[in-house]
């Protein structure tokens, strides 16, 4: 179902008033979990005056260490339904269980599903039989036929607003937290009608990449870019070494703007 054989015409998927696999480039941006709401209302202003077009932060987070944050869960959800309701911007979260589907779908616009989901089956078809859009990861071991086969395992159950999201993957190179797969934004492309996203700040981990990233991205093709964006990064909960200062992110955005026409 989701090869270009089967469906030559481009899936859009609708964001607000956005249509992600059209024109526009669409950026989704914010921390990488939702700390406060004071914190996360005042970045969701800050970003949605860069020009950003969807709100990204963790609820539910994945986290190596069991003693790391994990999230706020539903008072997370909520502070970024409050924060949709002051910017007007849909909301992308990640969920991460089949029995949490329910709960987050009922807050958030767009259900993540992280890299270390790809192949949990169970939540794969659990977020098919929501009317949700999906933001499917790719797993940091997983190759581009496998990342194909869990979009199938989502659209099969019914849902075709899947957006397909490389996020780099793991090799042997240590200087960057994972390497970006940018041959994966032509394949897909060439594969499936599915939109293609790409996160430049879980592959670079540091923050300095990221743009030069980003850019790299939209130039071969991207349809969106999912970034992490702090007011402070040096006291992020997680993910801190990759978020980028506000001022960058509106840097990025103007870049963005000229290599993509229309941002
Ligand atoms: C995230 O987007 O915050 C995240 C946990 O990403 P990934 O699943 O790619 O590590
Ligand atoms: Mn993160």
């Amino acid at each position: 179902l989701v090869s270009k054989s089967f469906k030559p015409e481009t899936t859009t998927v609708q964001l607000g008033d956005m249509l992600v696999g059209g024109p526009e480039v669409m950026v989704a941006a914010g921390p990488c979990a939702v700390e406060s709401r004071e914190n996360f209302l005042e970045t969701a202003a800050l970003l949605h005056r860069a020009g950003a077009g969807a709100l990204r932060g963790g609820a539910f987070k994945p986290r190596t260490s069991p003693y790391s944050f994990r999230g706020l869960g539903e008072e997370g959800l909520k502070i970024m339904a409050e924060a949709r309701e002051v910017t007007g911007l849909p909301i992308v979260t990640e969920v991460l269980n089949a029995s949490d589907v329910e709960l987050v779908a009922r807050y958030a616009d767009v259900l993540q599903i992280g890299t270390r989901n790809m192949q949990n089956f169970a939540l794969l078809e659990a977020v098919g039989e929501t009317d949700r859009p999906v933001l499917l990861k790719r797993g940091m071991m997983a190759s581009i036929k496998e990342l194909l086969l869990s979009a199938e395992y989502i659209v099969a159950r019914g849902n075709w607003q899947v957006m397909l999201c490389e996020r780099g993957i793991r090799t042997f190179e240590t200087e960057t937290r994972n390497t970006l797969d940018l041959s994966a934004v032509p394949l897909l492309k060439q594969y499936t009608h599915l939109p293609v996203v790409v996160d430049p700040s879980h592959a670079a981990g540091k923050r300095e990449l990221v743009p030069a990233l980003a850019l790299a991205a939209v130039a071969a093709g991207a349809d969106g870019i999912l970034v992490e964006v702090h007011p402070e990064p040096e006291k992020a909960f997680s993910d801190g070494r990759q978020s980028l200062r506000p001022e960058q992110f509106a840097a990025m955005m103007a870049d963005l703007r000229r290599v993509a026409g229309a941002v």
